[in-house]
């Protein structure tokens, strides 16, 4: 088969329309596009020359260019499959084009994304995919490990591969569509992907189903050069660009602790003048030589996996800590000069009326700095979703981005969903908002009014799916 143009489609839910507004702000349209799928197409791209990627993130996909390609990779969350399994649709009416599938929801539901391609790639692809180009081009049967395809209507799965030992690509920002006029915005940040896997098995947890228990990382040099690469071409985006962060995308970076070390010592002895931020267990709140190296390395705050305020949902979701050590971590990574940003899930089956306000009450009196805030997320493949299964209100894939989609033990899912809403609304109050544009400085204050607005556009969101989840209820 002939193999001489590439195309690789991040599908974006909702797509990215250009607009007034989300030239200004943070909100819900424009988001940054995957380090994962860039990687893929740079690896790709040296191999076959004319290989590109379109992210629905950040721009429209020409599709004139996209039909004619030989191979079409789509990769998807499972917040984007309904989109992705759209696009593949749409592409298979318009083009003869071969389209393949992978990443996370991809990998993890199979035999139902297969019905939307041709093939689906399983698990990490660095290595594979240049196995089935190759396969694909010297008519090869495509045996090996890691594939998943329809044989006269029968499902075929290779099964899982070895994931890669080195990952060590660099992704080429340059490959992706519209992303160097784009980078310019300022709710788009540079980022970087340094480790992979995660020792932990929290059953809400997709990545660690993904990527494996076992941590796996980078080499020194091929992080700082990713960290320089990107943070020049966002600043040749915007040279006047106001939002100077950069985002450590990892799931869990502190994993392996020697390496964290060492990637932590090259940062502080390169000197970015850049901001930066990662996420983080609760348990490097208690590592003092750490967090004086996160912040001797320009670190502002570390976003922190809180998810919970009672011990009984730790439990119940198979996660370790306790609210106590969690409160103490806090209090001494902000005495260390670090903010802390919190990630909570709301929903959990221990959560009863009350946990919006409960919620707010906390980030108040530990002065956390912000928050991400999700319903309790259901992706396939992990345990929460197999034990959940009978209590999914649907499987609307599209909806599955931190708004309800359960019952929720204790309330009726509209109830939970306007415990979210209470939440954010307090947290990201007018009040709070007058507040920190007098009292922050420099970056937490723009990052704070970025979060205001954008929590605006999600609670819109959030209310406007209130009557479906009423109905869904009583069905
Ligand atoms: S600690 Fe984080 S990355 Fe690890 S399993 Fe739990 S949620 Fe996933």
């Amino acid at each position: 088969m002939k193999i001489d143009k590439i195309r690789f489609i991040e599908p974006g839910n909702p797509p990215y329309k250009p607009g007034l507004r989300n030239l200004f702000v943070y909100e819900e349209t424009i988001r940054n596009p995957s380090v994962g799928m860039l990687t893929l197409t740079t690896i790709v791209k040296e191999r076959v020359v004319d290989t590109l990627m379109y992210s629905e993130s950040i721009s429209k996909i020409l599709w004139d260019d996209v039909f004619d390609a030989d191979v079409i990779f789509i990769g998807i969350f499972t917040f984007a499959a309904t989109r992705g399994y759209e696009l593949a649709k749409f592409i298979k009416d318009h083009s003869n084009a071969m389209v393949v599938m992978g990443g996370l929801h991809a990998s993890m539901t199979y035999p139902e994304a297969i019905n939307s391609c041709d093939y689906v790639l399983l698990g990490e692809c660095d290595e594979s995919i240049l196995d089935f180009l190759y396969a694909l081009k010297f008519g090869n049967p495509v045996k090996f490990p890691g594939i998943a395809y329809l044989d006269g209507g029968k499902l075929i799965s290779t099964g899982s591969r070895r994931p890669p030992e080195r990952f060590d690509t660099v992704p080429d920002s340059q490959l992706l569509y519209n992303y160097r006029k784009m980078a310019g915005h300022n709710t788009l940040w540079p980022q970087v992907h340094a480790s992979r896997g995660c020792p932990h098995n929290c059953d809400y947890c997709a990545v660690v189903r993904h990527f494996g228990n076992r941590v796996r990382t980078r080499s020194v040099d091929s992080v700082l050069n990713d960290i320089r690469q990107a943070i020049d071409f966002h600043d040749a985006a915007n040279p006047k660009r106001k939002m100077k962060m950069l985002w450590l995308t990892d799931d869990n970076f502190f994993a392996d602790r020697k390496w964290a070390v060492t990637i932590l010592k090259a940062i502080a002895a390169a000197r970015f003048s850049y901001n930066f931020t990662v996420q983080a267990r609760f348990e490097v709140g208690f590592d003092d030589e750490m967090l004086d190296l996160l912040k001797l390395a320009g670190f502002t705050e570390l976003a922190v996996g809180i998810e919970f305020l009672e011990n009984e949902s730790f439990e119940l979701y198979n996660k370790s800590g306790t609210r106590e050590e969690i409160v103490r971590s806090i209090e001494n990574i902000q005495s260390h000069g670090l903010g802390v940003r919190g990630l909570f899930i709301l929903g959990a089956d221990s959560h009863t009326k009350g946990i919006g306000k409960r919620l707010a009450e906390f980030v108040k009196q530990y002065r956390i700095k912000g928050v991400l805030l999700q319903s309790m997320y259901f992706v396939p493949g992990t345990p929460a979703y197999d034990t959940m299964k009978e209590r999914l209100l649907h499987r609307d894939w599209s909806k599955y981005n931190g708004s309800v989609v359960h019952r929720p033990a204790n309330m009726t899912p509209a109830e939970l969903q306007l415990e979210i809403i209470r939440a954010s609304r307090r947290i990201y109050s007018r009040r709070n908002l007058i507040k920190a544009w007098f009292k922050r400085t420099g970056i937490e204050h723009r990052l704070f009014i970025g979060e205001y607005l954008w929590q605006k556009s999600v609670r819109r969101r959030l209310r406007r799916e209130l009557p479906d989840l009423r109905n869904a209820d009583k069905q």
